[in-house]
């Protein structure tokens, strides 16, 4: 049975000065109001408020919010009334109760309506006290343990309200420790076929399990040891929720979720976590694309820790967690962690992030206060001001600064939302796109398929998230005129230095490299850069030019019979290449960073079809290898980081026509003899034309490659064949 002493210890545990007489006195007060009153279990009522105290306590809540929590039925279920708290107490917990005496009164038809009011309400009294929220939760955590004593409907009911909104909200302020016990409890209610599953089978695997922990750890600490980072390392299961969600989610049974254990390292120091990660991705493969890197870019609710998967001693990948012990106890206790963790001082989170300004805000204010009580006041009136909550018709809630507008609500919600915005409902009355949204809004959005962003947009806007987007709408709707634009007057530019465009714009290798070298992924990138006025289309033709001179020195033969028949063959090639040509998009395909530009790796130069993985270069795009590519043997282990998927994009598996001109000595069967060569190298030949003047034979041949190093290849082969003087590749005309 719980007793005040059991209250006393969990208060000295985290505050041993705290005022243990004042909570005795509320306690006798809380004991005597409740005398005749039973719970369903049978224990006296004061059983439930004296357990919301001790949860309280646990979390590091102070006295204020402690003799709150003692109280917190009394205004709701006796005659007590909260001048009579304010007189005996103070009017801090009177407040205090009050407010978790609204919470509870609520008068609405729906179930829907139910919930979107407690969250309103909830979140409402979060930026008048936060206390008023942890006592809630705690209220509703020893409800949900003690949740066998209901008729099964209500502990469903009871079960899917907590799960909806209790455990979100203890998300939302960082306590994971409640938010887990919450979803745990939650799922013994309302799916206990799977809970007692799901308890049975971790359960039954747990020697073997705690085995492959234990070597994990084994390996892990000697390492460390080496280089002298002290670390406690621990692994455990994820909680059943979690594990459920996933089951249900990847339609997985238990057997086949990889990620069952969760492996965790607490080191002193930020340089100590990077140092220790380094440590692990040696020890053992990590995963690409799993690393998560939550210290530098925190969780909106303060978590940090570093995260990567990595593949185990046995083949099994498993989560390892790196953090510091100030955030690991950050990310248990949540905002509750800061009314005792005021000590340790060497925060290490950057100052500029915003997502973290309520955790700065706090930070700052236990620097300034010189006690716990000034700090709490200042706490109250100062933690969310800067923040609105609203809601959406359908009680989802967003946080947006404060000055925020409808639109920066659409586009919160979703950029397509935004993008289509062509009006706005604040609690169901229609409102200008400059109105200031309150706390507790409800916004509508009205939505056409033929509304429009406007660029004026941008100044009714306080969230750089909404700017952006708008502004990134502009740029991509201008694209396609831009890029029209672009090609329009480089063509122009081209023609006045007496290049046919199809000559110098057809070879889509050497217009990728082009783009690549002038900062852009792509050629159509380039052409909107010309459109757009970055470029000029004088720059871009002077760099073809040079190309097109590369392949052009020699200009070929004087014009016989044979010649024009050739060269129109030529151009009925060119213009079926054309059509070919558009089809191309560049490529490689990185997972992940679309549109980044690419470079081969010159080292092992990989040809369409190649298995092949890019490499995150430092500021200069991604450089794509092949994957047996001695080079990258190494890094692939020591760097898993920086290596990304990367395909061939099977879109440009485009076919390119080719003119190769071979001058030989003339001799019998020298043309056919060439034409087998390229027959048996399995290149196809489009067309051939030859004629013989003064002892030499001048051939004209059109082949299909698909890239550049072929064409190079065949050339080389056509040399080697005897009494060939020369080859050349040639655009011509
Ligand atoms: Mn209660």
């Amino acid at each position: 049975m719980t007793r005040f002493k059991d209250l006393v210890d969990a208060v000295y545990k985290n505050n041993p000065n705290a005022d243990i007489e004042f909570l005795e006195e509320v306690y006798r007060f809380a004991e005597d109001l409740h005398k005749d009153q039973y719970r369903k279990s049978g224990e006296a009522y004061i059983i439930h408020p004296l357990s919301v105290a001790i949860i309280l306590a646990e979390l590091g809540m102070d006295e204020t919010a402690v003799a709150a929590g003692l109280l917190h039925d009394v205004v709701e279920d006796t005659s007590c009334k909260r001048s009579g708290i304010a007189d005996h107490f103070g009017e801090d917990v009177a407040f205090i109760v009050n407010g978790v005496t609204k919470l509870s009164k609520l008068e609405c038809n729906s179930k829907e309506e139910r919930q979107l009011e407690i969250y309103r309400k909830m979140f409402l009294s979060m930026a008048e006290d936060v206390r008023v929220v942890m006592i809630k939760l705690a209220d509703r955590l020893h409800n949900m343990r003690t949740l066998r004593f209901q008729k099964e409907e209500k502990q469903r009911a009871i079960a899917q309200e907590t799960l909806e909104i209790y455990a979100p909200i203890a998300n939302r302020l960082g306590i994971s420790k409640v938010k887990w016990e919450l979803e745990d409890l939650c799922l013994r209610y309302l799916e206990p076929e799977a809970f007692y599953d799901l308890v049975e089978r971790i359960s039954m695997k747990r020697d073997e399990r705690e085995e492959y922990i234990q070597n994990i750890i084994g390996q892990m600490t000697k390492e460390l040891d080496k280089v002298e980072i002290k670390a406690e390392i621990s692994g455990r299961p994820k909680h059943f929720f979690s594990i459920y969600n996933k089951m249900k989610k990847q339609n997985k049974d238990l057997d086949e979720l990889y990620d069952l254990i969760a492996v965790r390292l607490l080191v002193d120091s930020v340089k100590d976590c990077y140092a220790a990660l380094g440590i692990v991705h040696t020890l053992w493969r990590p995963i690409p694309m799993r690393f998560k890197d939550y210290i530098a870019m925190p969780k909106p609710n303060m978590y940090q820790s570093l995260h990567t998967t990595v593949i185990g001693p046995n083949g099994d990948p498993f989560e390892i967690q790196i953090r510091t012990y100030e955030m690991h106890h950050t990310a248990e206790y949540g905002i509750a962690a800061h009314w005792i963790y005021k000590e340790s001082g060497g925060s290490e989170i950057s100052k500029d992030n915003s997502q973290l300004s309520w955790l700065e805000q706090i930070k700052e204010m236990q620097n300034e206060a010189s006690d716990s009580k000034d700090f709490l006041s200042s706490l109250k009136i100062d933690l969310f001001s800067d923040t609105v909550f609203v809601f959406s018709p359908k009680g989802e809630v967003y946080e947006l600064p404060q000055g925020s507008g409808p639109l920066d609500f659409a586009y919160k919600v979703h950029s397509g939302v935004g993008n289509s915005c062509m009006g706005a409902k604040v609690n169901k009355k229609i409102v200008p796109l400059d109105y200031q949204l309150k706390n507790g809004d409800i916004v509508e959005i009205l939505t056409s398929k033929q509304a429009k962003p406007s660029l004026d947009w941008v100044n009714l806007c306080k969230t750089s998230q909404a700017r952006n987007k708008i502004r990134q709408w502009f740029k991509k709707e201008g694209r396609d005129e831009n890029m029209q634009r672009g090609k329009d007057s480089l063509e122009a530019e081209l023609k006045k230095k007496d290049i046919e465009p199809s000559a110098v714009l057809h070879k889509q290798d050497t217009l990728i490299e082009l783009a690549n070298r002038m900062g852009y992924s792509s050629w159509d990138d380039v052409c909107v850069g010309i459109g757009n006025g970055s470029l000029t289309a004088l720059q871009v033709a002077n760099k073809l030019y040079d190309e097109y001179q590369k392949y052009h020195k020699v200009k070929p033969q004087e014009e016989t019979v044979e010649s024009l028949l050739a060269s129109k063959a030529n151009k009925e090639v060119r213009r079926k290449q054309q059509d070919s040509t558009k089809k191309g998009t560049g490529g490689i395909i990185v997972e992940g960073f679309e549109g980044i530009p690419t470079r081969f790796a010159s080292c092992c130069k990989p040809l369409p079809g190649d298995p092949v993985v890019g490499y995150i270069t430092r500021g200069r795009g991604v450089t794509i290898h092949h994957l047996d590519c001695p080079n990258i043997k190494g890094g692939m282990v020591k760097e898993a980081d920086r290596y990304v998927h990367a395909y061939w994009d099977m879109e440009d598996s485009g076919i390119y026509q080719v003119e190769v001109f071979v001058i030989a000595i003339d001799r019998p069967k020298i043309t056919p003899e060439v034409m087998s060569l390229i027959n048996d190298s399995k290149v196809h030949i489009t067309a051939i034309s030859s004629r013989v003047k003064e002892g030499k034979t001048y051939m004209n041949i059109s082949i299909e490659v698909r890239n550049l190093d072929q064409v190079i290849l065949m050339i080389d082969k056509i040399k080697s064949i005897s009494d060939v003087l020369e080859v050349k590749r040639t655009i011509a005309d």
